[in-house]
C-alpha cells in the first residue's frame, strides 16, 4: 500500500511550501539525498504565466530546489507545441535557474527505451522528481503524475505519433502507464494549491484546491488527486488493475473533495454509457473550430497536429473536420484560447437541460 501525504497549503508561499515538502518527504519516508543528479519535471504545457494554472506553479519549483540543495538538479520538460522561446521565462523557471544557479533545458536529447524516445536527462537522472498539476483534461479527463511523464517523450513528431496511433482514450492510457513503467519517479510531488478545471489542459479556469500532495508512486498519488478533484477517470482505474498497480493508498493527512468542472467534452458529462454511445456514434462528434477573432495566427495548432488537418486558408488556420481525429493538441497549444470544441445539438440540448433540472444525480455526474 502506497503513502499519499495530502498536505493543506493555501498559497504561493516558498517557504510555506518547503516547510510543507519537507513535512511531507517524512511523512512518507523518503530520505534527501545528497550528490545526486536530480530532474526535476514541472509541468510546462506552455509559455503561460503562472496565473493561468496551465503550470506547475515556480513557488513550488523553487521550494522543491530549496530542499534538494546539494544535489546537482536540472529542471527540464519537453511541452506540448512547438518549442516556445520563452517558456522558461513565462512560466517562472528562469528566475529559478537564475537564483540558484541551476539549469533549466528543454528534454530533447534522447534515447530509444521499448519503442519510445525517452529524454536522456530523466534516464541517467539518480533522481526524477515528477512535480504535476492538478488539472482536468480534454481528452483524458485528468492530467497529474501519470500523465505528466508524457513531458519525457522527447521530440514532437514522437508525440504526435502517438496521439495519432492512440485516438482510443484507453489506448492512450496505456502508452502513458508504457512511459510511467519506464520512468518510474521515485518522487512525485503535486501542485494542487491552484489547480485547473473546466476545459484543461490549456484553456481551463484556476481552480482554488489548497492541496500539496507527495508520494514515491505516482499512480497511487494520481488516484488520491482524482477523488479530490472528482475527476476519476474509469480508463485510467482500469489500467491500474490491468497491470496489478491497483491498491488502496494510504493518506497520510485528510482532505475535502473539491470537485472540478469537467471538460466539455462529450465523453465526460452523460453519466450512462449506453446513451453516451448512441450520442457519440449516432448523433454526431464533436466538432474543433477556430475563432479568427481572437486567434493571433502563432500557428502552434498547425505545427501540433498529428493528422496535418490544419492548413492555413487566408492567413487563419483551417481544420479539415474529415481528417480531425479528435485529440484535442491544438486547444491545448493555442496561447490564445482561439479553438474551441463545439458539441453536436444533442450535447449541448442535454448539458443545458441539465443545468435546468438540476437533478444531477438521476442521470449525470456533476
Ligand atoms: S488558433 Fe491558436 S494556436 Fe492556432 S494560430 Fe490561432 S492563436 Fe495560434
Ligand atoms: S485539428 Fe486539432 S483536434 Fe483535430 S487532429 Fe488536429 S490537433 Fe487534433
Amino acid at each position: 500500500m502506497s503513502k499519499v501525504c495530502v498536505n493543506n497549503v493555501e498559497k504561493y508561499d516558498v517557504k510555506e511550501i518547503e516547510h510543507s515538502i519537507i513535512d511531507g518527504l517524512r511523512k512518507i519516508g523518503f530520505v534527501i539525498p545528497s550528490g545526486k543528479k536530480i530532474l526535476i519535471k514541472p509541468n510546462l504545457l506552455t509559455d503561460a504565466s503562472p496565473s493561468k494554472a496551465a503550470t506547475t506553479h515556480p513557488a513550488v519549483v523553487e521550494a522543491i530546489v530549496r530542499v534538494f540543495k546539494g544535489n546537482k538538479m536540472v529542471i527540464g520538460d519537453s511541452p506540448g507545441g512547438i518549442a516556445h522561446e520563452h517558456l522558461f521565462e513565462n512560466t517562472g523557471m528562469k528566475n529559478i535557474s537564475e537564483k540558484y544557479n541551476i539549469s533549466v533545458k528543454l528534454l530533447t536529447e534522447n534515447v530509444v527505451n521499448k519503442g519510445f524516445m525517452i529524454s536522456k536527462e530523466a534516464l541517467e537522472a539518480d533522481l526524477v522528481i515528477n512535480v504535476p498539476k492538478m488539472k482536468t483534461h480534454s481528452l483524458a479527463l485528468f492530467t497529474g503524475a501519470v500523465k505528466n511523464l508524457f513531458g519525457c517523450v522527447s521530440g514532437l513528431g514522437q508525440r504526435m505519433k502517438l496521439h495519432r496511433e492512440n485516438t482510443d482514450i484507453r489506448k492512450f492510457y496505456g502508452k502513458l502507464f508504457d512511459i510511467h513503467e519506464i520512468i518510474k519517479p521515485k518522487l512525485n510531488i503535486m501542485d494542487a494549491i491552484i489547480g485547473m478545471e473546466g476545459n484543461g489542459p490549456g484553456d481551463g479556469t484556476p481552480k482554488k484546491t489548497g492541496y500539496l500532495l507527495l508520494s514515491k508512486d505516482a499512480v497511487a498519488l494520481d488516484l488520491i488527486a482524482m477523488d479530490i478533484s472528482g475527476l476519476m477517470s474509469k480508463e485510467f482505474v482500469h489500467e491500474t488493475k490491468k497491470r496489478k498497480l491497483f491498491s488502496e493508498p494510504e493518506v497520510i493527512g485528510s482532505y475535502n473533495k473539491v470537485n472540478y468542472v469537467k471538460p466539455k467534452n462529450i465523453s465526460y458529462v452523460i453519466n450512462l454509457p449506453i446513451i453516451k454511445e448512441i450520442v457519440k456514434y449516432s448523433l454526431g462528434k464533436p466538432v474543433v473550430l477556430v475563432d479568427t477573432k481572437k486567434c493571433i495566427k502563432c500557428f502552434r495548432c498547425k505545427a501540433i497536429c498529428p493528422v496535418s488537418a490544419i492548413t492555413i486558408v487566408n492567413g487563419y488556420p483551417s481544420i479539415d473536420k474529415k481528417k480531425c481525429i479528435r485529440c484535442f493538441c491544438c486547444h491545448e497549444v493555442c496561447p490564445a484560447s482561439a479553438i474551441w470544441i463545439k458539441n453536436p445539438f444533442i450535447f449541448r440540448f442535454v448539458s443545458n437541460l441539465k443545468k435546468l433540472l438540476f437533478k444531477r444525480k438521476l442521470l449525470f455526474k456533476r
